[in-house]
């Protein structure tokens, strides 16, 4: 029996994970779970998983849920420290982090510090602290498995392989809700129309990422720390059907892919049972039915969020952490119709070049740095100087 702990338990990811412990009873325990502040749906979880510690970020949510459940069969945590001690629970094999944003990177960093495997859904963990997250789970001798579909692609085309033999990474983007749009046409597009991805169903944040294509930037820093592959041997390219999720050149001119239909339960359920495979029952790729599979080059001018994210690498230091931060503040903002779609990368831009980058990396500095990016973002914001 395998236990496993799961922040971000009422998320998209983490109700995939709970639907994936459920088809398999005897080979998942829940022992830990955390999550935001929907007491109705973690009362639900714990009915359900009977976990030994469940965690609320929101106090006075944690204290409603107090006394709707058995405290002596589940013992309920709250705030952020609560979160931290769920994240740290002793009797888990696997952490599960899915928490959205980059409220996951200290629940994760306290993980990978109580010495657990984790299956890492929040990629802002990496994008924020790549390099202090991997040389902190290589001390502790962690094994990191990514969740994020693109990544577990290129993690199962890897296995068996050596890694100074890869030439390069492709990720493959869907193009995000607005491939088939021009430049002029985003413009007027809407919130309503942003969140309306073609392939996948997931969070907000990160569809109308996904439509900007700053997820898929988000996912070239991630790549770049969980496989040690420098930014410019990480390629991106535009495959709306999303069924090869993405590829790996090696130095011979051999590229390994991994297909799949576009349903996070398969990463999650890879991540959950490694080594092993299970037989999860989901519908089933048939490319005779799936039609021609397309691949394009990205158009940089359409898409700016992507080259922000090479310009962070390259800068280094703090600078990935503010422009994951200046995205969230730009993302919230245009989902509360505050801002224009096209108003998001030119505020993370802006941003940017007004957060001083600390090339010294550590917890402290990659959070004062966000929160400083915060504070821009939003000044931007209000001033409409962008
Ligand atoms: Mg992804």
């Amino acid at each position: 029996m395998k236990k496993i702990t799961v922040l971000g338990s009422t998320g998209s990811i983490g109700k995939n994970t709970l639907q994936i412990a459920l088809m398999f009873p005897d080979r998942f325990d829940i022992c830990a779970i955390a999550a935001h502040k929907s007491v109705k749906l973690l009362k639900k979880q714990i009915d359900m998983f009977a976990p030994r510690v469940a965690a609320l970020f929101d106090e006075e949510a944690a204290c409603e849920l107090k006394t709707l459940v058995d405290t002596k069969k589940t013992k309920i945590l709250s705030g952020a420290a609560g979160v931290n001690e769920a994240a740290a629970y002793g009797g888990a094999d696997l952490v599960v982090s899915a928490i959205v944003g980059s409220a996951g990177l200290l629940p994760t960093l306290s993980a990978i510090e109580a010495k657990k495997d984790i299956a890492l859904a929040n990629k802002e963990s990496l994008v924020m602290a790549g390099e202090l997250v991997m040389n902190l789970a290589a001390y502790s001798g962690v094994k990191i498995f990514p969740v994020d579909s693109e990544h577990s692609a290129i993690y199962q085309s890897i296995m068996g392989h050596n890694i100074s033999e890869i030439n390069k990474i492709i990720l493959t983007a869907s193009g995000g809700a607005f491939v088939d749009r021009s430049i002029g046409e985003l413009e007027a597009v809407t919130v309503e129309e942003a969140l309306r991805h073609p392939n996948w169903n997931m969070g907000r944040k990160v569809t109308v990422d996904s439509a900007t294509m700053m997820n898929k930037g988000l996912e070239v820093i991630e790549a770049h720390h969980l496989f040690g592959i420098k930014p410019e041997d990480i390629k991106v390219v535009i495959h709306r059907q999303s069924i090869v999720h993405s590829m790996v050149e090696y130095v011979d001119g051999s590229v390994i892919a991994q297909l799949g239909l576009p349903d996070m339960r398969t990463p999650i359920a890879f991540a959950l049972s490694y080594p092993e495979r299970i037989p999860v029952k989901l519908p089933r790729l048939d490319l005779t039915k799936q039609g021609a599979l397309t691949f394009e080059a990205p158009d940089l001018k359409k898409y700016p969020a992507l080259g922000l994210a090479y310009d962070a690498i390259a800068m280094g230091g703090t600078a990935p952490a503010a422009l994951n931060a200046a995205d969230e503040v730009a993302v919230e903002h245009f989902l509360r119709n505050k801002i224009k779609f096209c108003d998001i990368p030119k505020i993370v831009k802006k941003t940017m070049t007004e957060v001083k980058n600390n090339v010294k990396i550590n917890i402290n500095t990659i959070i004062s740095t966000a929160k400083e990016a915060r504070v821009k973002a939003k000044e931007i914001i209000d001033k409409g100087s962008y």
